[in-house]
């Protein structure tokens, strides 16, 4: 790969049309752009913290009048239908605002001493990275850049190789609305030239990184070798855990979203559908036709629920794993001519299968049948991964114990809801280190300074 600098091919996925080109940044810019950021953040922290958060308002501002521009971008080069991604420009929105309230609650505390003041500060870190991935290439650039802005920091944000626009607009945006030069800049490039540039530049005091588990290690070993703090979002295979018990219709209804939505390109897509097995064939009955229901088109359709693959590659690493003429117990269509279009498809599986342990990461699910609660827990537990999970249940005392029994950072009960701005979102095991959103998110971008004053005579 070369670290000489040059353009990025912008890809429309539904179309295959080149959209953009884009400059890419090599490390003699990225170092560049850590000492520009460094000194913007110096000022940036010694603001009022009210003065701070009226800018990150205003930077909510400029995003919220510009919603459908943003979410038409995201359709161009992610793919995403418009209505998911204007929910996702509305998220960017919402959390610039909860960050910005988040300013002025970063208080420190004065704890009692006998013998003096004791009180602690919450100094930001610095120069912060944060590595972004072409999933969701808008809100999870925002999740660690809002809480970060707002906590003092300076973010050198570098999106995915084929999503670079949006992050680049919300750059553009971010000025408009009054945010210092230098202090909130977006590099793009390829991973291993500007990411590994940012992870291993010295000036860069955290990485905030949401991607694949094997490159999330890969950078957990170079931030180690300089003790730089970290927070990984990675991978996930997540369950739905259908009990016999559950509001079967419902289920069955809302399992299609829960792996197509976004093309299962979604760290939280419940791509296990774990299900009773005295109500397997029932259930499988009224999912076959909630999936064909599933419209796959133009994501510029109103009436489209799923877009196309974000890539070629991506496609063909979905086809390893599921070629399109493997059996399946249901298989969508998909319009023909142009675009990376992979259909829904939903496998029989057997727990043991790559499929049923692997992220795959494109429209496909895995249904397997369980015996009792335990079974259910022990397969919903058998996979390194544990970003997110769902049960369906009418009995409320399973729906806690077995809450409490997956290994998971975000559980769900009758629904599939995962991410909120104001409530954590992270994984156990390999699905990451750390968490993001909720009431915390600001502190994870401090450090805690601990300060005592004396008040004896005598030292
Ligand atoms: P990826 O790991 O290939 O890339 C993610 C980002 O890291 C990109 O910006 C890429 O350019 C950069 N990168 C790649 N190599 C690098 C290196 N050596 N040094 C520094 N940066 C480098 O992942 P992806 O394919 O873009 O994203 C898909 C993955 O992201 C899936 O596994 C998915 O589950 C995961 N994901 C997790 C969450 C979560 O919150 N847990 C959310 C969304 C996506």
């Amino acid at each position: 790969m070369s670290t000489v600098p040059h353009e990025l091919d912008i890809i429309n996925p539904a179309t295959e049309e080149v959209v953009a080109t884009v400059p890419t940044t090599g490390p003699a810019e990225v170092d560049a752009a850590v000492r520009r950021a460094a000194a913007a953040q110096r000022k940036w922290a010694a603001l009022a913290p009210g003065d701070r958060a009226r800018i990150l308002r205003r930077f909510a501002d400029v995003v919220d009048a510009h919603l459908r521009p943003l979410a038409e971008l995201e359709l161009l080069e992610a793919g995403h239908t418009l209505a998911n991604a204007e929910w996702e420009a509305g998220n960017v929105r919402d959390l610039l605002h909860y960050a910005a309230g988040g300013v002025e609650r970063l208080n420190g505390t004065q704890i009692p001493v006998a013998d003096g003041l004791n009180i602690t500060f919450q100094e930001p870190l610095g120069v912060v990275a944060v590595i972004a991935p072409w999933n969701f290439p808008m809100p999870i650039a925002a999740w660690g850049t809002a809480p970060a802005l707002a906590a003092g920091n300076a973010v050198l944000l570098k999106p995915a190789e084929t999503t670079p626009l949006t992050a680049l607009r919300l750059a553009r945006y971010a000025l408009d609305a009054g945010l210092p030069e230098d202090l909130f800049q977006v590099l793009p490039g390829e991973g291993p030239v500007t990411g590994a540039a940012l992870v291993d530049h010295p000036g860069v005091a955290k990485v905030v990184f949401t991607g694949s588990t094997a490159t999330g290690r890969r950078i957990a070993a170079r931030c180690a070798a300089q003790t730089k703090r970290l927070t990984l979002e990675l991978g996930g295979k997540s369950p739905n855990i259908v009990f016999a018990d559950a509001d079967l219709e419902t289920a069955a209804a809302a399992a299609p979203g829960s792996f197509l939505d976004n093309t299962g390109q979604d760290c939280c897509a419940r791509s296990r559908i774990l299900v009773q097995r005295s109500v397997h064939d029932r259930f499988m009955e009224l999912l076959e036709p909630a999936v064909r229901s599933f419209t796959v088109g133009d994501p510029a359709d109103p009436a489209t629920r799923m877009g196309p693959l974000i890539s070629a590659a991506q496609r063909e690493r979905v086809r390893s794993y599921v070629p399109e003429d493997a059996p399946a117990a249901i298989r969508g269509e998909v319009p023909a001519g142009k675009g990376f279009w992979y259909p829904a498809t939903v496998l029989e599986g057997r727990p043991e299968d790559r499929t049923a342990v692997e992220e795959i990461f494109g429209p496909v699910a895995v249904v397997l049948p369980f015996d009792d609660e335990a079974d259910a827990i022990r397969l919903a537990n058998a996979t390194e991964y544990g970003l997110s999970g769902s049960l369906w249940t009418r009995d409320v005392g399973r729906a806690l114990r077995v809450s409490r029994a997956v290994a998971a950072g975000n559980l769900s009960v009758n629904s599939h809801s995962s991410v909120r701005y104001w409530t954590p979102f992270g994984g156990f095991k390999q699905s990451g280190i750390g968490r993001e959103l909720g009431p915390d998110a600001l502190t994870a971008f401090t450090e805690t300074k601990n300060v005592f004053i004396s008040t004896t005579k005598e030292q």
